[in-house]
């Protein structure tokens, strides 16, 4: 169900395929469900610039990205929601972090890993992400305290962990499937995915129905390169007992400034900072979830040590 294959044909795709990234959240009254999709290609593929992603962490970021998306397109209110990941393996953490307003910004320990399956060419996000780890997701909803849960990683290709999270967390029966497709130059192709969650209410007909349409259903990341809309897919599942109930753009933002990086450095020790006006004679701060670079000459800097 996770797909993810390096695109080994040539591509004239671009007409077909140049969809604005959004999602839609929508319910299944007659299988008591509810349900998420979306298609992230262009947010995915300004991650891969800003970070020079190589494939395998192009489809480990774009999925762990869809995947957040859609868990924020769950609350009703702009709670800040941050997921970070970390199995073990050679790409170290990922991180992802939204405002449930369909902006999205994220990162990945190593930008520069690749490793591919043997017997099917495809992407091995498990290995890079590596399973012995768990998932994390912070809530913040303004409140004192951030509400933090955890849930050991099951095989690190992010759809499994994101579906045993909202089991074991939630208690929420779900299918969630991510995908993203890489082609050979490196640029995605197509990224994307679906939540498919039984309501309390479900039957043991409704669970039978999901498991039966899932059996065989093609990778997410396949169905929207032929330019497949989320929409369509949630039909191919549901057909029209599906009701769509909201749709809302996605993109990537960072929202970093030179002004929050000062707040950042007034928490330096005195004497670190000390040593970059008189040793360095200025310092650059790169910031992590875009790459953009900030400047801070003397000046700037003995700003910061006043005021601290
Ligand atoms: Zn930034």
């Amino acid at each position: 169900m996770y797909d993810n294959s390096t695109h080994t044909d040539d591509c004239d795709l671009d007409e077909e395929n140049n969809m604005k990234d959004y999602l839609v959240r929508g319910l299944v009254n007659k299988r008591n469900t509810r349900v998420f999709a979306c298609t992230t290609k262009n947010l995915v593929n300004e991650a891969r610039e800003h970070h020079d992603l190589w494939p395998c962490a192009s489809a480990a970021l774009g999925r762990t990205m869809s995947a957040t998306l859609m868990m924020g397109a769950m609350n009703k209110s702009n709670d800040k929601l941050t997921v970070t990941i970390n199995g073990g393996g050679p790409i170290g953490t990922v991180l992802t972090t939204t405002n449930c307003d369909g902006k999205i910004k994220g990162f990945v320990g190593d930008p520069h890993v690749h490793y591919t399956y043997n017997d099917s060419g495809k992407l091995a996000v498990g290995v890079c992400v590596g399973n012995q780890g768990s998932l994390q997701v912070i809530r913040d909803m303004g409140l004192k305290e951030p509400v933090t849960s955890n849930v050991p990683l099951q095989t690190g290709e992010i759809g499994d962990d994101f579906a045993y999270f909202f089991m074991a967390s939630e208690q929420v029966p779900s299918v969630v499937s991510v995908g993203v497709l890489v082609d050979d130059d490196n640029t995605v192709l197509s990224s994307g995915g679906f939540i498919l969650q039984l309501l309390p209410e479900a039957t043991e007909e409704d669970i039978s129905y999901l498991e039966e349409k899932m059996k065989n259903f093609p990778a997410v990341s396949e169905l929207l390169n032929e330019g497949k809309t989320p929409e369509e897919i949630l039909e191919m599942i549901f057909g029209d007992e599906l009701e769509i109930l909201a749709s809302q753009d996605l993109s990537f933002e960072c929202d970093c400034s030179k002004e929050k990086f000062e707040q950042a450095m007034i928490t330096l020790p005195s004497d670190q900072l000390e040593a970059m006006i008189h040793e360095d004679h200025g310092a650059e701060v790169k910031c992590q979830f875009c790459g953009k670079t900030y400047q801070f000459n003397e000046e700037d800097l003995q700003k910061i040590l006043d005021q601290k």
